[in-house]
């Protein structure tokens, strides 16, 4: 006998099921489009960082979406007006690579890249609005980088200058100091950056300096690992310059010797103990080590030899742990406070581009300083001591400043330490050796590539040499002409020979070289610079806002409905990148009055990674997992949902492809139980009755109790894989009950609540076979535009719980008392037990410790 089709259940098929809801979504632009700023509902603007347009989407990057996603359809679920872009960071050296390699103009390569690539987030069922998508390679875009630049150069923000600067041969091009990690280049790890002296374009980043450093102590919602790596690198700190002439030599005395003294000015924090320093240092490379040595060849080879030991150590990336040497130079220098001489040396430990390449050293109160001064039998002087003795003198180095005062320091003796620094801080300036300062260890923004794929650089060189007409920028004459912004676009050529020698390859096309002056109308050359990509990445998400707007970057007052984005989502690694430039590049929209937040993001989240057998995934360690195998394999809802569960979303997680074929066959079952009784969940019979059998209290119990653990998860810390570990015990208390459902013991309306209830929970993380059983359930419309189930706490509330009984501490028997029993209740249940009677017949109930809800302890003799 044939077997009748319509008898076999249904099987989980999302081969079938997902390319379906994926069609019909695509068709639906509205689907997940934002409302108007005019929207009366709550707004929430959900966003994950854009991608660089690879080619192809790895799996840390469906870990990052996969967040964003289910925490944007929870807020459509809630009720909210949800902004959720999606964009592409286009521009950047592969391109330029790829043109190289495989002959494809980078514009080509990197177009059919994003299309390869929204076709795969579209398979994976991201509910990104693309109407608003944003991509920063085409002038759209990248015309209102050079109207931020030029609005920059009005403002004396862009500015022009000549400095060392970091020097990637592996990229041809200049690096910002953000982009150098331990002296290597951010994308090549093994290659060593060089300084080169180049002129070169700057953002004044440092204006905002305390801004973006003060901003960080109201961002609660920012990681505090994200913060204290944003302080570091700004590295405030204020303290005192000074400036101590270099005594002439004793040679020098009486020849009539009488050019200016040298000098070598120091910056400390602790001018308070300047009594006590016994040295002042310099860098090898420091201006006055170079005359010191001239006349003297013994100091200058060993200068020479310092020079090359650091070279050789920051090219082995170990320049913090160089074993610190010194040369004493014979030389003295005055101490502008006592008039007192000291020694001057040359240490290799002294960087000349770090602070001021010089130190004064006192080894009685710093730690360095004190070693040094051991290893090389420099004298030690106590200036510091505490405030209130008690009995000896404390073990030097002695560091503390609180409670503590000077002693042997002139008119200065006996102040506190803090009293000192300033007073000291007012005297230097006051006699003009010195003064109070505050540095930074951030330094401005170099922005110049000399690459060929990024936003040319709006500003012209007139060959007739006058100066700069527009703005206040402090830039050499020169020709340095800015552009009108009628002249924007600048647009980059695409008929372009790409090498990697010779420069920046936009200064061989003529017809983009050559041009006119908009002032003079005279023959001028362009900037063949282009900017750094990391400029289209510190607003791009304004964009969002107005991506279509031709007349500005965006309308102030839909940035202002939307910003700060409530959530962003990202990988940790952009930190003091991408996350201190936008937020620079937020501060100065906020002065130009385009916009009303201090600071882009209320909430930062950062995920952890995803590797695989312990390593990062990586083509050379041949462990990379693809996320189209995966759809094939298991389906879009499987591979997202499992990089949800396997690990909480701020950890690492170990890809484990059992774990995505156990997601599987758990969103196999949920369907074929759904399509079980999908038919008596689908009839509307209004509320379930209040008369329940014991199944259906359970039941319903489950399903509230799991509302209410997921809702708190996505208001709380995120837990998705707790969140989803409560909806498989959900599913595994249905299934238990499948006898009690088929006997009628469960009423429609039950099955109705819970499977609707069921599907309502899975469509943040399953949103393809969601969607495919709200429509079965009999549910109409999206069901990310269905409300998002309330916990009844009443239903959710256990009817028994259970308490454990101990005697003398150990443990005799759990005991079952209703709910919410008060002490006298559970005591007696304790008592009344036959095996808690059995362990204290024949001995006396000295004390009975209830802890409410928790344990019952009898203590007995
Ligand atoms: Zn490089
Ligand atoms: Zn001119």
């Amino acid at each position: 006998m044939a077997k009748g089709a319509a008898d076999e259940p249904k099987r989980y098929d999302p081969a079938e099921i997902e390319p379906k809801w994926q069609a019909r979504w695509d068709a639906d632009t509205a689907l997940y489009a934002a409302e108007g700023h005019d929207s009366t509902k709550k707004k929430f603007y959900c966003l994950e960082m854009l991608p660089y347009p690879s080619g192809k989407l790895h799996m840390g990057h469906v870990r990052n979406y996969s967040i964003g996603d289910a925490l944007a359809r929870f807020m459509w679920m809630r009720g909210h007006n949800v902004l959720h872009p999606m964009g592409w960071d286009a521009f950047g050296l592969p391109a330029e690579n790829a043109a190289l390699k495989n002959n494809t103009p980078p514009r080509e390569w990197t177009l059919a890249n994003i299309a390869a690539m929204r076709e795969q987030m579209r398979r994976m069922g991201f509910s990104y609005d693309w109407a608003t998508e944003v991509t920063t390679c085409l002038p759209e875009y990248y015309r209102w980088n050079q109207w931020f630049f030029l609005k920059m150069y009005e403002r004396g923000l862009a500015f022009r200058k000549k400095s060392k600067v970091n020097w990637c041969p592996e990229c041809q091009t200049v690096l910002a100091n953000e982009q150098v990690i331990d002296g290597r280049c951010w994308r090549h790890e093994d290659t060593i950056v060089e300084q080169r002296d180049l002129t070169q374009w700057f953002f004044r980043i440092t204006q905002y300096a305390d801004q973006l450093l003060d901003g960080l102590d109201t961002m609660d919602g920012w990681p505090e690992k994200v913060r204290t790596m944003q302080r570091n690198w700004i590295g405030r700190s204020e303290g005192t310059l000074v400036t101590f002439r270099v005594a002439k030599d004793d040679r020098e005395q009486g020849t009539g010797n009488d050019e200016a003294p040298l000098e070598i000015t120091v910056f400390t924090t602790r001018v308070d103990t300047i009594f006590g320093a016994t040295s002042v240092q310099l860098a090898p490379e420091h201006p006055v080590a170079k005359s010191l040595g001239a006349c003297e060849p013994k100091l200058a080879g060993a200068i020479e030899q310092m020079i090359a030991g650091q070279k050789a150590a920051r090219e082995a990336g170990d320049l913090g742990a160089i074993e610190k040497q010194g040369v004493d130079t014979g030389r003295f220098a005055v101490n502008p406070y006592s008039g007192e001489r000291v020694p001057i040396w040359i240490a290799n430990y002294i960087l000349a581009d770090y602070g001021t390449g010089a130190i004064m050293s006192v080894p009685a109160h710093d730690e360095r300083d004190f070693e040094f001064a051991q290893k090389y039998g420099i004298p030690v002087k106590r200036v510091i001591v505490p405030a209130k003795p008690n009995g000896e003198l404390p073990v030097l180095p002695y560091t503390a400043e609180d409670e503590s005062v000077l002693i042997d320091s002139g008119q200065w003796t006996g102040r506190t330490c803090g009293a000192a620094q300033r007073e000291m801080a007012a005297f230097a300036k006051a006699k003009d050796f010195g003064s109070a300062t505050v540095t930074y260890r951030l330094k401005d923004w170099g922005v110049s590539r000399q690459r060929y794929w990024g936003t040319p650089i709006p500003m012209v060189y007139c060959e007739r040499g006058h100066a700069a007409t527009t703005g206040v920028a402090a830039v050499e004459a020169g020709g340095v002409v800015a552009l009108p912004e009628s002249a924007l676009p600048v647009v980059l050529p695409e008929q372009i020979e790409i090498t990697q020698q010779g420069g920046s390859p936009l200064g061989r096309v003529a017809e983009f070289v050559n041009t006119t002056c908009p002032v003079c109308g005279g023959p001028a050359r362009r900037e063949t610079d282009t900017m750094d990509t990391f400029v289209d990445s510190s607003w791009y998400f304004y964009r969002y806002t107005d991506a279509k707007n031709t007349a500005a970057p965006f309308a102030s007052d839909k940035a202002r409905y939307w910003f700060p984005i409530d959530q962003y989502i990202g990988g940790v690694e952009h930190a003091i990148l991408h996350l201190i430039y936008s937020r620079f590049w937020t501060k100065v929209m906020r002065d130009m009055g385009m916009i009303a937040n201090d600071e882009p993001a209320a909430r930062l989240f950062t995920q952890g990674m995803v590797i695989k057998d312990g390593a990062k995934m990586s083509k050379s360690k041949g462990n990379v997992v693809s996320p189209d195998d995966m759809i094939v394999r298991y389906g879009a809802d499987a591979t997202r949902m499992y990089a949800l569960f396997a690990a909480p979303p701020d950890r690492d997680l170990d890809w484990q492809e059992d774990g995505v074929a156990g997601i599987s066959r758990f969103l196999a079952r949920v369907y074929r139980l759904a399509s079980k009784y999908s038919e008596r969940a689908s009839q509307r019979v209004g509320k379930s009755a209040s008369q329940r059998s014991a199944a259906e209290g359970k039941l319903l119990r489950a399903l509230h109790q799991t509302i209410a653990k997921v809702t708190e998860d996505f208001s709380g810390r995120w837990h998705f894989n707790t969140s989803i570990a409560a909806v498989m015990i959900l599913v595994n208390e249905i299934a238990a009950a499948e006898a009690a459902m088929d006997a009628g013991e469960v009423s429609a309306a039950a099955i109705a609540e819970l499977f609707r209830g069921l599907t309502l929970l899975l469509a943040p993380f399953a949103p393809f076979l969601a969607q495919e059983l709200w429509g079965e359930l009999g549910g109409e419309g999206a069901v990310f535009r269905a409300a998002w189930p309330e916990a009844d706490a009443e239903l959710a509330r256990e009817s028994e719980i259970e308490i454990p009984v101990q005697v003398n501490g150990k443990l005799v028997v759990v005991i079952t008392v209703p709910a919410g029993s008060d002490e006298a209740t559970v005591k007696a249940a304790a008592l009344a037990n036959a095996k808690v009677q059995a362990r204290v017949e024949g001995k006396t109930v000295v004390k009975v410790i209830v802890v409410p809800g928790k344990l019952v302890n009898l203590v007995v003799k």
